[in-house]
């Protein structure tokens, strides 16, 4: 992600919270954390191994943060750990951000009924779904009453979108479970939401076969014919997690430039291409 000044403020100020998915300065996790640090947000980092300490630390510390605790989300002994740590330092937490998902890249090209296996199918819905389900019982165990809680998640949950394939089935299972846990935690005030992304490059969407054709699909056909800026995700994110978003729980929220509410498009370049 190009280098861009997020709008500062006191929004988040006192507020202490996990963010769960930078894996480099691309990811959108990344910036959403720089949107909330701007805006006084006080946040510890999950990473995955030793080469992501690497690219995560400096990041981390770039926004003020000395926590980071290593986990993968399958690994119910290292959430255990992450999360004794959080407590650990902190005691109460105000919000989370999950921004976790993976599927092989074998699963994500071509057929879905020919090309999803078993194993697959598994490991996408434990590591794209159920770490959310997991992660946000753990944070509510620690989390102050009026917190709030944000996962991300993309309109292949809805709509057949080539390739996306197993990842879409688990989004939709990441957007129900969503809206179960806004039900468990909304009496203790604490809200759920997913942001629904549209395209945007990072490490996991270089994993989706033909993903250069979604850009420029997405571009073309979307309601304000351009990509997803990162910038409008962290700003979707910070009225979510912050008090802005009070009263709005178990919604997916989609930052798309229009492209969820499309279903033919204006007049414009892919209409244009048609010969039209
Ligand atoms: P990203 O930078 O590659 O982030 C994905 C993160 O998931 C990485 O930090 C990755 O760590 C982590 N992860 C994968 N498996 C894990 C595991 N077992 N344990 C712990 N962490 C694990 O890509 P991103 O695009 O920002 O993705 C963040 C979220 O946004 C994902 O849920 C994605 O589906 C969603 N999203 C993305 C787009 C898009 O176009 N980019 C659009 C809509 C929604 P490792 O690198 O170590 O695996």
């Amino acid at each position: 992600m190009a280098e861009q000044t997020f709008p500062t403020g006191t929004l988040m100020a006192g507020k202490r919270g996990l963010i769960m998915g930078v894996a480099n300065k691309n990811s959108i996790a990344w910036a959403i954390a720089q949107q909330l640090a701007a805006q006084g947000a006080e946040m510890a980092f999950t990473y995955q191994g030793d080469k992501l300490l690497r690219r995560v630390k400096p990041l981390a510390e770039s926004v003020g943060s000395d926590t980071l605790v290593d986990c993968d989300v399958t690994n119910d002994d290292q959430m255990e750990a992450a999360f004794k740590t959080i407590e650990d330092k902190w005691g109460k937490i105000d919000f989370l951000v999950h921004a976790i998902a993976f599927a092989g890249k074998d699963q994500l090209a071509g057929s879905f009924i020919e090309q999803t296996t078993r194993e697959g199918f598994k490991s996408a819905l434990d590591i794209s779904a159920y770490s959310f389900v997991d992660a946000a019982r753990r944070a509510s165990n620690i989390m102050n009453d009026g917190g709030a809680m944000i996962t991300l998640t993309y309109l292949g949950s809805e709509r057949v979108i080539p390739n996306y394939n197993v990842m879409g089935v688990a989004k939709a299972a990441l957007e129900a479970s969503t809206r179960y846990i806004a039900a468990d935690l909304g009496p203790r005030q604490i809200r759920v939401n997913a942001i629904s992304a549209g395209p945007i490059k990072t490490l996991a969407a270089a994993g989706i076969g033909s993903g250069r054709h979604m850009f420029r699909f997405n571009k073309a056909a979307s309601a304000m014919q351009d990509n997803t800026d990162p910038m409008g995700v962290a700003g979707a994110a910070l009225y979510l997690l912050s008090d802005l978003g009070l009263s709005c729980t178990g919604e997916t929220h989609h930052v798309d430039g229009g492209f969820h509410a499309i279903g033919m498009p204006q007049e414009g370049p892919l209409r244009e291409s048609l010969g039209e």
